[in-house]
């Protein structure tokens, strides 16, 4: 928790102020709400997003007949965890007991896929558990070798084709292997460049079909990794690989060095995909399994 706290300082200490400031106010009333707003909006949680919080804050403001601001912060609070939350369980990361479990990743380069998925690795080892990597992006220039040069940090095998081989292929070797090596946890790398759009969309199609057809419901979960500092670009991005990879959760990473951290509320309310983990920076331990209460609390007070 300190941890996670600390990671997101950056986050809490603009936003909590501001937050803050708006429940010391003497009175509830148009003005509060449009600054409530501003902070929002400024905290990149999106305009549509921003409106449903703030209508839903109001309508509780009557229902309870609460006249005093102070008493908004834990209503706040109670609305945005909700939202976060989503159903019951449903951040919770799927991993088999006793079964390979494959995950895939997917997002735009540099937004940290290779380093999550290192993360992983570490955690997973940690845990005891047979992690096994595949180099599902072939297309750009040293992400074969940058995933490698995780795989002997962790001590985890990477599974690799050559350079400009077919993505798919890497994929089916990959899943061969992690079973006849009874492996617990195979996590995927897939390209992220952006210059053909469809042309990627149709690899990740593929390398998806490849992966279900070895293993019944695999992959288990599919995991867009977006940068947390590109805002609403983010939102962008999440929407585009949703339509291609049906996507089972975000890892949003970066958060140590936005004050903004409000794009998560956007994802998750509007494509309804929950954040599963957060990335605090640049090292092995720098990834918390993501939880809305520690999540709201940081941000807002
Ligand atoms: P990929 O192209 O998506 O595989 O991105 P990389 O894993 O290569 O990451 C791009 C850059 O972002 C690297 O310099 C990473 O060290 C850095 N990075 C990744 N995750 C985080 C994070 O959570 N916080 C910070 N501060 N940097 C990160």
């Amino acid at each position: 928790t300190h941890k996670f706290m600390s990671g997101l300082s950056k986050t809490s200490s603009s936003l909590v102020g501001a937050m803050d400031a708006v429940f010391t106010r003497n009175k509830i009333d148009e003005e509060l709400y449009e600054e409530l707003e501003d902070i929002l909006i400024g905290a990149d949680v999106g305009v549509d997003t921003t409106m449903e919080i703030v209508d839903r804050l109001r309508q509780e403001v009557k229902e309870r007949r609460i006249k005093d601001p102070a008493e908004l912060k834990p209503l706040m609070s109670e609305i945005l965890v909700e939202l976060l939350q989503g159903d019951d369980g449903e951040t919770v990361v799927n991993v088999q007991e006793g079964a390979l479990t494959i995950f895939l990743f997917v997002g735009v380069n540099g937004v940290g896929k290779t380093t999550t998925i290192g993360k992983l690795a570490h955690h997973y080892k940690q845990q005891g558990k047979k992690v096994l990597l595949a180099a599902g992006d072939t297309f750009r220039a040293g992400a074969i070798e940058q995933l490698e040069v995780w795989g002997e940090r962790v001590g985890v095998d990477v599974i690799r084709h050559q350079a400009g081989s077919d993505p798919a292929a890497v994929m089916y070797d990959a899943v061969q292997a992690a079973k006849a090596r009874g492996c617990d946890i195979l996590l995927c790398d897939t390209a992220g460049r952006l210059q053909n759009k469809v042309n990627l969309m149709e690899e990740l199609k593929k390398v998806h079909r490849v992966i279900g057809r070895e293993v019944p419901d695999a992959p288990h979960e599919s995991l867009l990794v977006l940068d947390a500092t590109t805002g609403q670009n983010a939102m962008q991005q999440a929407k585009m690989f949703n339509d291609a990879t049906n996507l089972t959760g975000i890892v949003l990473t970066k958060m140590d060095g936005t004050a903004k951290g409000g794009i998560a509320l956007a994802i998750r309310r509007e494509l309804e995909v929950p954040v599963k983990w957060i990335g605090l920076g640049e090292k092995m331990d720098d990834l918390q399994p993501f939880d809305a209460e520690q999540f709201v609390h940081a941000l807002f007070g």
